[in-house]
This record gives C-alpha cells, structure tokens and sequence, in this order.
C-alpha cells in the first residue's frame, strides 16, 4: 500500500497519477468533503467532464463502476471501490464568490477553487480551466419532482472512501472543502493514497 498523504483542512494538493495506478481518497474523521479535478498530463485542455459524465452514466448517483469522462468522451478515471455511494457531480468548487453567496456574514475565503488554481497552476492550469469538479462525499439530494437541489451534511463515517483507477496519465487536483454546509458545518483533513 501507498503512502497516506494528508491535506490539512481548508487546502488542497496537486499531483500526477500514472494510467494504471488507483487513487482512494480517504475521509478520515467523517463528514468532510473533498473536490477531485483530473486533467489529460499530454494536453491540459483535456479535463473530466460532468456534462459527459452523466450524460453517457445515465445517473447522477456515481458509484463503483462508473467511469469519468473528459470533455473529449474519453475516459479519465474508473471508480473501483466506494464505501459510501453518495458524491457530487453537479456543483462547483466553492469560491471567494460562493462565501458571498452563501456566507456573506463569514470571512470570505478562496475555497476550494482557489485552492485548486495555485495547486494545478504548475501545470499551466488556470482559473478559466476549472470546471465542476467530483466532488467525493459531497450530499446533494435532487428532489425529482421540483428538481430542487439541497446541500446535506456527508453521510460518510471516519475511515470511508472512494478509490478510482486512472485510464490514462493525468494531474489531479484535491481538496479539503471549505464551504460549511458541505461540511456539516466544521473543517476536517483528507487523507489519500496511491497504489
Ligand atoms: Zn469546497
């Protein structure tokens, strides 16, 4: 097994991951959320890709089995294992603009999107090039009626996770959320591994 790295609460971290190799993300104390961004290492341009995702899954609950698609319909990642069955592929990462939003009477914060932007810009990433991100654990019932969407508290316990086997050489980009009613409304680390 890999090595356990930890991303402190409220931060994020970029990283290669080989075609082949699996990623688990990690929740280590429970109910925390945390943003995966994956791009194509031979072209940037090339990003994971909700629209496509769903689309070609037919189903907004992802779970083991499903693939993740790029922008260009090709496959960047395979969810292998998942302890949890709930994630998030219809958001944005939270941002300075989400806090006014949402949270006009807290400290703004950078959130998850800028978080990603400095940990990716090594790789030429920029603002503009940050889509919706996977966003593991992350608790968005839809009601399928109203089709209104809520922001629950995860329902991931200490120790789940979710671990995805790469399908082609990429970057990643990987957060501890900072939004509170992501949260459940306190800051947590993550921890992830790769093997
Ligand atoms: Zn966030």
């Amino acid at each position: 097994m890999g090595e356990v790295h930890e991303i402190p609460v409220r931060s994020g971290a970029g990283f290669t991951l080989d075609a082949g190799r699996r990623l688990t993300v990690i929740d280590p104390r429970g109910c925390q959320v945390s943003d995966l961004l994956a791009y194509s290492r031979d072209d940037v341009r090339e990003v994971i890709s909700s629209g496509r995702t769903l689309d070609y899954a037919e189903t907004i609950r992802l779970t083991t089995g499903h693939l993740l698609y790029s922008n260009r319909s090709r496959p960047m990642l395979e969810i292998v294992e998942d302890t949890v069955g709930r994630h998030d592929f219809l958001l944005t990462p939270c941002s300075y603009d989400t806090f006014h939003h949402f949270y006009p009477d807290l400290p703004p914060h950078r959130g998850c999107f800028g978080n990603l932007a400095e940990a990716l810009a090594p790789w030429g990433v920029t603002e503009d090039m940050i889509p919706v991100a996977f966003n593991c654990f992350m608790n968005v019932p839809v009601d399928g009626a109203s089709g209104k969407l809520e922001v629950l508290p995860p329902t991931s316990a200490a120790g789940d996770h979710i671990t995805f086997e790469a399908r082609m050489d990429l970057v990643i980009g990987l957060t501890a959320c900072s939004a509170p009613a992501s949260n459940g409304g306190s800051f947590k680390p993550i921890h992830y591994r790769i093997d």
